[in-house]
């Protein structure tokens, strides 16, 4: 990692240069919510003017640049002599994301360590992922955000280039050739003393500025002793399921694969669109049987997958804290108020010296 410093107003030449040559992605305001707050979303972008350097959160993550909603994995046709062929296509163009923020880049991170580094790595997400330079930049906590309970608030990697505000100017944290050479155009400076100290007090002050926190401490193990919790239940009256949660989360990658056939039934199209763990049918397998047909039995899966089994397997939890889900959720069904439902239960329990329920 290289460290240099850039005048805001040379950082915004760089980023102009950059998306004009590139194909770009920036939070841009898409409309106001219901209290007449902004919203914002990744966008293409063919300026820096274009870009809400200013922006709080996208309502959806980055993610959809690497895992699209919905995407061909496959194209199949009858030829005339009754054979068939296959068309697979892995191509992705250059792209640049600018405006990250360390839990989302944290976020890809724990997506490379499943679609990149996993057991049957993705060729589809490997060729965009490689062919996209990130370009993150820290920011002070929404009341909601939680990523420091989790510690994804600062991240050391994913990133080409890391920006943090210490003023007039960006202090860059330079993590790619790339990035340097790019950057060599436009007046970078090695960091003066009185820099550095700007960026220790700019993260104590986000350090000190998280207003939620949720304790995660042992949470896997607790999962496991309130897997029969009527808490469970209780949230899952509430779900609608209509996955989304799933949809807008930075880490959750699943996804269903059905094929559509040609008009003229020559042919067909395998395609993949991400899917939710709180649909009604994610579960449903040949036959008809449903092995979560239950809301909270769904609910509870996906929090055991975010705050459990991954950490299991991958020794981190799956969530970084951001709260999009919470914030879309129509029932305002959020992680820190299941979270600290569960652990009141049990404290109430150990306090009326009461066994959990009884697992069935
Ligand atoms: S967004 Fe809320 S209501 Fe919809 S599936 Fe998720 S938890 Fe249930
Ligand atoms: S807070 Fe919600 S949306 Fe954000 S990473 Fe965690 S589970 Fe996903």
């Amino acid at each position: 990692m290289i460290y240099k410093v850039i005048a805001k107003d040379n950082f915004r030449k760089f980023i102009d240069v950059l998306v004009r040559e590139n194909l770009s992605y920036g939070p841009r305001q898409v409309d106001t919510d219901a209290h007449g707050e902004p919203v914002y979303q990744y966008k293409e972008v063919s300026s820096a003017d274009e870009i809400a350097f200013d922006y709080t959160r996208t309502a959806s993550s980055a993610k959809h640049l690497l895992m699209p909603f919905r995407e061909e994995m496959s194209h199949f046709s009858f030829r005339d002599d009754g054979d068939w062929d296959q068309d697979i296509s892995y191509n992705a163009e250059p792209r640049v994301l600018i405006g990250l923020r360390p839990c989302d880049i944290s976020a890809i991170n724990i997506l490379d360590d499943v679609l990149l580094n996993g057991k049957f790595p993705s060729p589809y997400y490997l060729a965009r992922r490689k062919n996209t330079f990130i370009i993150g930049m820290d920011h002070l906590p929404l009341p909601d955000c939680f990523c420091k309970s989790l510690n994804h608030h600062t991240v050391s990697t994913g990133f080409n280039l890391f920006c943090s505000d210490i003023g007039d100017s960006y202090y860059l944290s330079v993590n790619s050739s790339k990035a340097y050479s790019y950057l060599q155009e436009f007046s970078i400076t090695d960091p003066t003393d009185e820099d550095n100290c700007k960026l220790i007090e700019r993260r104590k002050l986000i350090k000190h500025s998280f207003q939620t926190e949720v304790e995660v401490t042992g949470l896997p193990s607790f999962l496991d002793i309130e897997f029969d919790s009527p808490i469970w239940q209780k949230w899952g009256d509430r779900c609608l399921n209509c996955g989304t949660c799933a949809m807008v989360c930075p880490t959750c990658y699943c996804y269903d694969v059905k094929e559509e056939p040609d008009l003229d039934l020559r042919g067909a199209s395998r395609q993949k669109q991400l899917y939710s763990c709180n649909i009604v049918d994610f579960a449903r397998v040949a036959g008809g049987h449903n092995f979560r047909p239950g809301n909270g039995d769904r609910l509870k899966y996906r929090y055991y997958h975010h705050y459990r089994g991954f950490a299991e397997n991958a020794n981190q939890q799956i969530c970084v804290g951001c709260n999009r889900c919470g914030t879309a959720c129509l029932s305002d069904i959020n992680p820190k108020d299941v979270i600290n439902d569960l652990r009141m239960e049990k404290e109430s329990c150990i306090t009326c010296v009461l066994p959990s329920p009884p697992r069935t």
